[in-house]
């Protein structure tokens, strides 16, 4: 039996246990307690059932799959699992509790993952029994939708857990490419400084938000326009990201926009708060300045 242990149900947890379900693995989901664990199995109920409505899967595959998924708390199950995968609150101090006790449990074969979207993976390794066998594993959000997972080799991570990590990525139909442990690796490093140029367009009066997200999307046939991103991304999350990069590169060219700054001091950090350079209280978001 394939299996997987995933510490971390929340949005990100969620998303990597289905594609592993529907992959077939057998998923061990943990988090901090029973019935968190237990409300992400719920929720990605929801997410199979959707599928089904919309055919692009069968009752019976999507029955088969979530009964694949275990909510737990202790994780020592996860003795059973060919890699865990911790992606829980993106604090330090939390992820190395949790890999000082996914260490305890690891199988001899396995392999330890992080899903952080910017902590060094070389520092978090100092928290492993096996530096070696520990390596990052970036999905991208929503997991089931997105293609692509990077992986990222800290300074101990050995060819073959970075081959097993890549081999993994593709087991639940992703496309992985490698990247060195670097600040905020490849796409969000390219991205941040995108995103950031746009508010600094913004705050400058260059264009209306509107229209430098209607700029982007059909000048550079972007999804999505970069103000509405950062909204959806949460702005918060995006200054902390440009504050690693800017401490971590020590380059003044990272420096966050005023006017990020001006609306996270604000509290208006996009939908989640039903706020942040689009209001979101109506029925369509209108720009806030
Ligand atoms: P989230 O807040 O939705 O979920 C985090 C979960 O971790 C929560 O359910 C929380 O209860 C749980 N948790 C906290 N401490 C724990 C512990 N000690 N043991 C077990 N579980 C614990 O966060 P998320 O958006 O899913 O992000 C998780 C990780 O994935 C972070 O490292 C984040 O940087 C990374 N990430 C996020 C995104 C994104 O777009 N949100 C994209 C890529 C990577």
């Amino acid at each position: 039996m394939k299996a997987i242990g995933i510490i971390g149900s929340g949005q990100m947890g969620a998303g990597i246990a289905q594609v592993s379900a529907q992959a077939g693995y057998h998923v061990y989901l943990s988090d901090v307690s029973m019935e968190i664990a237990e409300r992400s199995k719920a929720g990605i109920a929801k997410q199979l059932a959707r599928l089904v409505d919309k055919e692009k899967i069968e009752q019976q595959a999507a029955e088969t799959a979530l009964g694949r998924i275990e909510p737990i708390v202790q994780l020592d199950p996860m003795a059973n699992a060919d890699i865990i995968i911790e992606a829980a609150t993106e604090r330090e101090e939390i992820k190395r509790q949790i890999f000082a006790a996914a260490s305890e449990v690891l199988g001899h074969q396995a392999i330890l993952a992080s899903n952080t979207s910017s902590i060094s993976i070389t520092r978090l390794a100092q928290s492993v029994k096996d530096p070696s066998r520990f390596v990052g594993v970036h999905f991208f959000n929503p997991v089931p939708l997105m293609g692509l997972v990077e992986v990222i080799r800290g300074l101990a991570t050995s060819d073959q857990t970075a081959a097993m990590a890549s081999d993994f990525a593709k087991a639940v139909g992703k496309t992985p490419v490698m990247a060195k442990d670097s600040p905020c690796f490849v796409v969000n490093r390219i991205l941040l400084p995108m995103l950031n140029e746009a508010f600094f367009a913004l705050g400058e009066g260059t264009a209306s938000m509107e229209d430098i997200d209607r700029g982007v999307q059909l000048g550079l046939g972007h999804p999505m326009g970069p103000i509405t991103l950062a909204d959806l991304i949460g702005l918060d999350t995006l200054l902390e990201i440009l504050r690693v990069l800017q401490n971590d590169f020590g380059d003044p060219k990272y420096r966050p926009a005023p006017i990020l700054t001006k609306y996270v001091e604000a509290g208006w950090l996009g939908r989640k708060t039903g706020k942040g350079f689009y209001d979101y209280s109506g029925e369509v978001p209108v720009p806030t300045m």
